[in-house]
């Protein structure tokens, strides 16, 4: 249930939580837990402001406007400049369909696909396109980065040719280049020496201990691939190398989730960034029969490790429940990506990998032409594919989790092209679970005598 305030463009939601509800104020970051007859309260002035309140509502409305729920001008919401000229900075090449590992939810069934790689003409076209952007923008940096598809790393040569043309190019341009990628961990000492010395950043897959590791993530001969990713990190984590881990987690192992997050604590003590995100249904998913986790076993678990991971100074991310931030795009699906998938076309989604993926045909906005060596971009699906952002989607116009989750993943969400496809999916309720339960945090945490502590009336 949502609430219009009386000012332009302000928006507050009512969030149901058990037997009391919470009044949110997305963009004032504030929050109170009302009960019933606040609610009616409020209600009547945000229909007839002062005039409307019945005797005993003022002092509710009074204690709102004190936290700053309540009055005043509304706070502008994220926007994305109109019409803004499309120059990336950043790059991410996706080398290879091919991969060492058989993940059991795999969203590209890596490995399995034809073979495709790369060419090292169309990578060399895409960062001399983003180093050229970032000079003109007069950025001091631009970035390269690696993702998935298959595992970037199994195309060695043509990832260390490219991490050295970009370290010339910047050099030659006096920018910096942010290198960074994404992988399954499953590097040579040789690879991951190199790696060390010319990377910025690397984040790694890793779902739990040995046996959750092994079962979901199992080598293309199906021995375990736990004991060479763990030595790889090991030895990241002794370099004072920046990385990150990334948990799937599917329906066998969401009730596992806070003991997984336990282990990767205890075992790294450097760690920055745990990400865990539920199974998608899709990819190898169709033929290993490998589940999601039911929503809200996933977001209790989540809730139970992010909680553990607190106690101890740490903290487990979840893409589609970012309270702490406020954007009007999850992600750069929103046309400012610049994803170069192996047969050269451009993707705005990562998940997105083939040219004969139905949704190619709403997030593909280019490809690379050999005879002009550059991109051609179709400007009239990049300026459809920008106007999604979430202010824009009527599905999620009611929602109190829409500055946080954005929309959430559009490849996830979509049914169609335009802002009406956007249907939503079954991750909303787990970034409304955890968003609800992030608000009530906000509320215990805010005291007696701050905005968002209990408001009752009568
Ligand atoms: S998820 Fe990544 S590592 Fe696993 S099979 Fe797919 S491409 Fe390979
Ligand atoms: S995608 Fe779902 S959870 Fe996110 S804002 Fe839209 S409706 Fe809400």
């Amino acid at each position: 249930m949502s609430a219009r305030g009386e000012e332009p463009e302000e928006e507050l939601f009512l969030v149901a939580c058990g037997d009391h509800s919470l009044l949110y104020a997305p963009l004032r970051r504030g929050v109170a837990s009302l009960n019933a007859a606040a609610i009616a309260a409020v209600d009547r002035y945000l229909r007839g402001g002062a005039q409307a309140l019945a005797p005993g509502d003022e002092p509710v409305i009074e204690r709102l406007k004190e936290g700053g729920i309540l009055g005043g001008a509304a706070p502008e919401p994220p926007r994305s400049p109109e019409n803004a000229e499309f120059l990336p900075y950043e790059t991410t090449l996706f080398l290879t369909t091919r991969c060492n590992l058989r993940c059991v939810y795999c969203y590209a069934d890596g490995g399995s696909r034809a073979e495709r790689e790369l060419p090292w003409e169309a990578a060399r076209a895409a960062i001399d396109l983003v180093a050229r952007n970032a000079k003109t923008c007069g950025r001091d940096n631009f970035i390269l980065g690696f993702h998935g598809g298959g595992e970037p790393t199994m195309a060695w040569e043509t990832m260390k040719r490219c991490v050295e043309y970009a370290r010339e190019e910047a050099r030659r341009l006096g920018l910096k280049a942010n290198v960074h990628s994404a992988t399954n961990g499953l590097l040579s000492p040789a690879q991951r020496d190199y790696v060390i010395r010319n990377f910025t950043g690397l984040n790694v897959s890793l779902d739990g201990p040995e046996d959750v590791q092994d079962r979901n993530r199992p080598k293309a001969d199906g021995s375990g691939s736990f004991g060479q990713v763990m030595e790889n990190l090991k030895a990241f984590e002794k370099a004072g190398f920046d990385f990150g881990i990334r948990v799937t987690v599917t329906a066998q192992s969401a009730a596992r989730l806070p003991e997984i997050c336990d282990y990767l604590f205890g075992e790294f003590k450097a760690l920055k960034r745990l990400h865990a995100e539920p199974v998608w249904y899709c990819g190898r998913c169709r033929t290993s029969g490998e589940r999601p986790p039911d929503p809200m076993a996933f977001s209790l678990a989540f809730l139970d490790a992010q909680t553990r991971a607190r106690r101890r100074g740490r903290n487990v991310e979840y893409s589609g429940a970012r309270l702490d931030s406020l954007s009007n795009k999850f992600c750069a699906a929103p046309g400012d990506g610049f994803s170069v998938m192996p047969d050269g076309h451009a993707s705005t989604c990562y998940e997105v990998c083939d040219g004969d993926d139905p949704r190619s045909r709403i997030f593909h906005y280019g490809s690379y032409d050999g005879s002009r060596g550059e991109f051609i971009f179709d400007q009239e699906r990049l300026r459809a594919l920008r106007a999604l952002t979430v202010d824009k989607i009527p599905h999620c116009g009611d929602c109190f989790c829409k500055w946080h989750c954005a929309g959430d993943c559009l490849a996830k969400a979509l049914k169609t092209d335009g802002p009406e496809g956007h249907q939503g999916s079954e991750r909303c309720e787990i970034n409304r679970a955890i968003a609800a339960a992030g608000l009530e945090e906000m509320v215990e945490l805010a005291g007696a005598d701050a905005k968002g502590k209990g408001v009752e009336h009568g």
